[in-house]
């Protein structure tokens, strides 16, 4: 316990300042969150009148230092070493807790995919500071209290809670993926990469990557460009199966509403919504489905949306851009002939 926390007094935080995002790679390719979560991360620099800062770990990723710049990063530290190749809890762990006792920033963000919530929760037990995890809404207080306002979805999603760290440094969050927007990549946006030794060496590792085995039956909804989702329009589980044709077609993923879900026509890690995955693939297809606000709002920030549905009051047609009214099971199908068509045609072209 410290001594600020004996004696009931505010702390002083004045050493720490600056907002570290912290950039998820695997093989040299970043997850989308981290570019959304340097978005994000710069406004609340800007409020705060610091650096944004990022971190990048890995082993031969200095490309992506260079990517953090372009999407508004002021200073990247870069940890290049073979053990940091993939991903550890350890190693990663360490880089962080060593970088994060050197350069005291005031507010440290990861992604809420698998690694980020394994990596979050490892250095928050380790420093100790607070850590609110899957936030979908950030914010700061202006100078001088500085509290990171880090809201998520509470009990069930009934509620929203906003959670505030008020004692302890630095203050930590992860956010959902798909839910705050990058900037546009700006080449000519000037930064300050730093090198950062990895202080572990690999027999200090217990853990070893053996083999990376990509499920072929994972839906990855989050990095997916096309979703194609279905609702109870469909009328049952074999609906899916024309969808997954279309998705196929367009190289895309099958999405789904609760409604569904919950019906067991599909598994859960399909659902798309407030107690489902956000995503903002370039085209959302919804089939089927009504609208009702708690889908919408796991699909609204989609580049295209397109809504294919019976009826025309449906709540889908005001967030759609393009709408079709009528049968799915007439439309679809015809579009499964029409893109297969096209792509075919594009296939020709490029040979
Ligand atoms: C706390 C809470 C959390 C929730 N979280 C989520 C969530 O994460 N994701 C989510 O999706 N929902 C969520 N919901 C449920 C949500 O409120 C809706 O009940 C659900 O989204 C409805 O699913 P649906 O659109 O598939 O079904 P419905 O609302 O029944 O809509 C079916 C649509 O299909 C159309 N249709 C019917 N036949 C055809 C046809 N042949 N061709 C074309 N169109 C047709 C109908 O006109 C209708 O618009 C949540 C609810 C609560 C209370």
């Amino acid at each position: 316990m410290t001594e600020e926390r004996k004696q009931n007094t505010e702390p002083d935080w004045s050493e720490y300042r600056g907002v570290l995002v912290v950039v998820e790679q695997r093989n040299g390719k970043a997850k989308p969150v981290s570019w959304q979560l340097l978005g994000i991360g710069r406004k609340l620099a800007q409020k705060l009148e610091v650096d944004t800062l990022a971190l990048v770990m890995g082993h031969n990723v200095d490309h992506l230092a260079q990517e953090a710049v372009y999407y508004g990063a002021d200073k990247v530290y870069l940890a290049d070493d073979p053990v940091l190749k993939d991903y550890r809890t350890y190693p990663y762990s360490r880089v962080c807790l060593e970088l994060i006792r050197q350069i005291k920033p005031e507010i440290v963000l990861f992604g809420a995919t698998y690694t980020g919530r394994d990596l979050a929760g490892a250095i928050a037990t380790h420093l100790p500071t607070g850590l609110t995890a899957d936030s979908t809404m950030l914010d700061v207080e202006p100078p001088p209290s500085r509290l990171l306002l880090a809201s998520r979805p509470a009990f069930s999603e009934k509620m929203v809670a906003t959670i505030l760290c008020k004692r302890y440094r630095p203050q930590m969050a992860t956010a959902r993926p798909g839910v705050f927007d990058a900037l546009p990549r700006d080449a000519s946006r000037q930064g300050e990469t730093i090198p950062f030794a990895c202080p572990v060496k690999e027999e200090d590792v217990a853990a070893r990557v053996i083999d990376f085995i990509q499920d072929e039956q994972r839906v990855n909804l989050e990095d997916a460009s096309v979703i194609v989702a279905g609702g109870r329009g469909l009328g049952g589980p074999e609906g899916f199966k024309v969808l997954k044709e279309l998705a196929d077609a367009l190289g895309g993923e099958v999405g789904a509403s609760r409604a569904v879900v919950e019906a067991g026509w599909i598994s859960h890690d399909h659902q798309v919504g407030q107690t489902g995955h956000t995503v903002r693939p370039k085209l959302y297809i919804a089939v089927g489905i009504s609208g009702a606000v708690q889908h919408v709002v796991g699909m609204q920030n989609s580049d295209v949306i397109v809504a294919i549905n019976k009826d025309p009051d449906a709540p889908i047609f005001k967030v759609a851009h393009y709408g079709v009214v009528g049968d799915w099971s007439e439309i679809v199908p015809a579009m499964i002939e029409e893109v297969k068509k096209r792509r075919g045609l594009a296939m020709v072209e490029q040979a």
